[in-house]
């Protein structure tokens, strides 16, 4: 079936070289005549948004050789996702330690770090540390700083998404309203001596839960991860897409009261975080024949339904996951 015509981008717009690559990389359309029917561009447009992506290096031509075209006519080249022209620089900071890796355009670790890093230390120092972390780390894999397509990093409080600020982080002080884009940008280019390059800033609880639903769990429409570490978070995946809700603290439920008296770092008394986070483990967890759980992560699914499946064994060693399906 043919697609309206050029009004298959995001939004309902007319689709960009952004939505050309996605179709071939998800698969969806690997040839011009493939792009044309699922976009509804025209050849030329198709040939123009293509000849952006391959001189950006983000495209390249199969090995499969040509295929027949959907549209009939010569057969096409096949178009692939061209992997290895940049990397990505990630980090995953918690509140006493980080981990941080050089990764291909595929999600591949290429090298990786993990240390103390503690993040009542401050943005400006903690964030500095990440740069040198960043150029040490392309060194060991063996990638050029100027390779760096851009920097991921994952927060353990609440981000503003339009902004990249941190907002009123229960278990970050000093790290409210701060810039962590502009800072971690200029650490990475101090260290490398290289043109600052994007960065992306998020909850961590959201980016698991995203990473999660995206290589895991493809075909769950509604996908809820809780992260369960020095404190407790949830991130909301739905239909594909991170749910932030009204004010970005859709999945913060560390700070819910459920009626104790226990002091939480937030400075209130009764958060869920007080009495079941990381932090309360040892006083009450694991009780006497109840095995402790095999990391500090788990992941439920729940579309209405219902039928009750359990997949945390078919899971790598360190995760729970269990997904509620339609039988
Ligand atoms: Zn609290």
């Amino acid at each position: 079936m043919t697609g309206q015509p050029g009004r298959t981008g995001r939004g309902g717009g007319q689709a960009g070289a952004g939505d050309l690559l996605a179709l071939v990389r998800t698969g969806r359309a690997t040839t011009r005549g493939a792009l044309q029917q699922a976009t509804g561009l025209s050849r030329a447009t198709v040939g123009q948004r293509l000849d952006r992506l391959f001189r950006a290096g983000w495209l390249r031509e199969g090995a499969g050789g040509p295929v027949d075209s959907p549209l009939g006519g010569r057969p096409s080249i096949t178009l692939e996702f061209d992997d290895a022209h940049a990397v990505v620089l990630a980090a995953d900071l918690d509140t006493r330690h980080a981990r941080a890796a050089v990764l291909s355009l595929t999600g591949e670790i290429l090298a990786e770090h993990s240390a103390v890093l503690a993040v009542e230390d401050g943005p400006d120092a903690v964030l500095g540390e990440l740069g040198g972390w960043f150029a040490e780390l392309l060194e060991k894999a063996g990638r050029g700083a100027r390779e760096a397509c851009g920097i991921g990093l994952a927060v353990p409080g609440p981000v503003d998404s339009e902004t990249g600020l941190v907002v009123q982080p229960p278990i970050m002080p000093g790290w409210d309203g701060y810039d962590i884009r502009s800072r971690l940008s200029r650490a990475f280019t101090e260290r490398t001596g290289v043109a600052p390059v994007p960065v992306l800033v998020d909850n961590d609880a959201n980016l698991m839960a995203y990473g999660e639903q995206r290589t895991g769990y493809r075909d769950c429409s509604a996908f809820v991860l809780v992260k369960v570490s020095t404190g407790i978070g949830a991130g909301v995946v739905v239909g594909g897409e991170i749910f932030r809700g009204v004010d970005g603290g859709a999945g913060d439920i560390g700070h819910i009261r459920v009626g104790s008296e226990a002091l939480c770092r937030c400075g209130s008394q009764g958060c869920l975080a007080a009495v079941a986070s990381g932090e309360r483990w040892p006083a009450g967890w694991p009780r006497p024949g109840c095995p402790p759980p095999p990391a500090r992560t788990y992941a439920t699914c729940s579309p209405p339904g219902i039928r009750v499946r359990r997949r945390w064994p078919a899971r790598p060693a360190g995760r729970w996951a269990t997904c509620w399906r339609r039988s």
